[in-house]
C-alpha cells in the first residue's frame, strides 16, 4: 500500500540518529535505603554522520569524567541531554567508545503517563521504561530503532536480589554486597532494558525455554497458580507466532502494587494486586508475555506504529482464550467491535498522537484490526503471516508499512483500502 508521510517524531527529545550504539556495559553501584546511584557507562558506538559532538540522554544524574576512545573529552550538561564533545571530530562510519561516570539519586523522567523509568519501591526498584524512561538510570541514545546489546552489572547489599535482561552472568559476593552481571546479547531497545531489585524468592519453572518467576515469599502459592499455565502459554504462542524469541523469559512480581504490568526484554513485572491466586489477571500474563514477540522482538521505529506491539499483545490474549478452549477470538472482536463503535473516535490507529500511544482504544482497535484482516485472508494466510512477520524481522524494528507490504502479498492482491480504513481513517469499518 502506499506508504502515508510519517507523523513527526512523538518524541523529538529523544534520542540522536547520527550515532548508532552497539553495545552498553554499565556497572552501577546503588544503595536501595538512600536511593544512591554511581554508575560507569561504557558504549560502544559507530557515527553515521560527521559529528563533532555526541549527544546522549541522561536524567536527574550527574555526569563526571567522560572519555572518548580512551581520552578525556569535554561536556556539557543541559537538561535531559548530555553533550560529549569529540576531540578532533568524527566522520561518519567511524567506531567509538565513549565512557560516562555518572552518580546521584535516580528519579523516574516526568512524562504525560506520570514518572518512567527508575523507580523505588517500597523496598527495592523497579525500572518501567516506556517509552522514554532510560535516561533515568544510564546515559543512553534514547530512540527505539537503536537496538544494542548490553553488560549490566549491579552491586548492592547482600539481602537483594537483582534482575536484569539475559542471561545472568555470574555474581560475586563482598563484605556486604552483591555484585550480579546480566548479559543480553539479543539487541534490544533502551526502553526494554530494566533492572529490578527486591527481596525475591527465585525460582525456575521447566519447558524448552525456561522461565523463571521471583515474587516475595508470601505469594508463592499465588504466583504459581497464577502463572501456572503460561508454559502452556508459551508452546500455544511460540505454536502460533514462531519460536519464542529469547533465550529465557523471567516474571517479577513486586510486593507493591502496580497501575499495569511493565514489559522489558525478556521479563515482565506484575503487581502485587495482579496475582489473586484464581488467575484473575490471566489476560495480562498472555499480554505480556506476547510483548516478547511484538515489542521486544518486533520493535517499533517510531513511537506513532505503537499498535504493532499493543494491537498485537492484545489479540494474543483473545488467541489464548480460543487456543485454551474458552472464548475464541471472534466473540471478543464482536463484543470489543460494540464498544469501540460508541466510544469517541478521535484518532487513526496508525497515528494516535503521542498521548495516546497507551489509549485503551489503540490496544482494541489494533487487535479488531488484526482480527478483520485474519477474516479476509483466512486462517491459512493469517498465521502464515504472522509468522512470517516475526522470522523476517526477528530481533529487529518494524513499521506499519512494513506489515500491510507483507499482508498484501500473503493476500495476494492489494489491501490499500481495507488498510486505509482501518489505520488511517478515524471512523471504525464494519468487521468483515
Ligand atoms: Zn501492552
Amino acid at each position: 500500500m502506499t506508504p502515508r508521510t510519517s507523523p513527526a517524531p512523538y518524541f523529538p527529545g529523544h534520542g540522536d540518529d547520527r550515532y548508532h550504539v552497539g553495545h552498553y556495559d554499565l556497572a552501577l553501584d546503588y544503595k536501595v535505603g538512600p536511593n544512591r546511584l554511581t554508575g560507569v557507562a561504557r558504549l560502544t558506538a559507530v557515527a553515521t554522520a560527521p559529528l563533532d559532538t555526541l549527544t546522549l540522554d541522561l536524567y536527574g544524574l550527574r555526569a563526571g569524567r567522560t572519555l572518548v576512545d580512551g581520552k578525556n573529552a569535554r561536556h556539557l550538561q543541559r537538561g535531559a541531554k548530555l553533550h560529549v564533545t569529540v576531540p578532533g571530530g568524527m566522520t561518519a562510519g567511524r567506531e567509538f567508545t565513549v565512557e560516562i561516570h555518572y552518580s546521584g539519586s535516580p528519579r523516574p523522567v516526568p512524562s504525560h503517563w506520570g514518572g518512567l523509568g527508575w523507580e523505588q519501591l517500597d523496598d527495592g526498584v523497579l525500572v518501567a521504561g516506556q517509552p522514554i524512561g532510560a535516561p533515568s538510570w544510564f546515559p543512553c541514545n534514547d530512540r527505539p530503532g537503536d537496538k544494542a546489546t548490553y553488560r549490566i552489572a549491579v552491586t548492592t547489599a547482600s539481602p537483594y536480589h537483582v534482575i536484569c535482561n539475559g542471561r545472568p552472568a555470574g555474581t560475586r559476593r563482598a563484605a556486604s554486597t552483591t555484585t550480579w552481571v546480566y548479559e543480553e546479547n539479543t539487541p534490544m531497545a533502551t526502553y526494554l532494558a530494566s533492572v529490578q531489585i527486591g527481596r525475591y524468592q527465585v525460582e525456575e519453572v521447566g519447558g524448552t525455554t525456561p522461565q523463571v518467576l521471583a515474587y516475595p515469599r508470601h505469594l508463592a502459592a499465588r504466583v504459581r497458580r497464577d502463572f501456572g499455565r503460561q508454559g502452556q502459554m508459551l508452546a500455544a504462542f511460540a505454536r502460533i507466532f514462531g519460536p519464542y524469541p529469547f533465550a529465557s523469559y523471567t516474571v517479577v512480581v513486586t510486593d507493591d502494587e502496580l497501575d499495569i504490568p511493565v514489559e522489558a526484554q525478556g521479563m515482565s513485572v506484575f503487581g502485587a494486586n495482579h496475582v489473586d491466586g484464581r488467575r484473575g489477571s490471566e489476560r495480562l500474563v498472555a499480554h505480556e508475555l506476547a510483548h516478547q514477540w511484538f515489542g521486544n522482538s518486533l520493535t517499533l521505529a517510531a513511537w506513532n506504529d505503537i499498535w504493532l506491539h499493543e494491537g498485537f499483545a492484545t489479540y494474543a490474549e483473545w488467541l489464548w482464550s480460543e487456543s485454551c478452549g474458552e472464548e475464541p477470538a471472534g466473540a471478543h472482536a464482536e463484543r470489543w467491535h460494540r464498544r469501540l463503535t460508541a466510544a469517541p473516535r478521535d484518532f487513526a490507529l496508525a497515528a494516535p498522537g503521542p498521548h495516546q500511544i497507551f489509549d485503551d482504544r489503540v490496544y482494541r482497535r489494533g487487535a479488531l484490526t488484526l482480527h478483520a484482516l485474519r477474516r479476509v485472508l483466512g486462517d491459512a494466510a493469517f498465521f502464515a503471516l504472522l509468522r512470517e512477520w516475526t522470522a523476517a524481522n526477528r530481533h529487529g524494528t518494524v513499521t506499519t508499512c512494513g506489515f500491510t507490504t507483507l499482508a498484501a502479498r500473503h493476500a495476494g492482491r492489494p489491501l490499500e483500502a481495507f488498510f486505509t480504513a482501518w489505520l488511517h481513517d478515524h471512523l471504525l469499518p464494519p468487521l468483515p
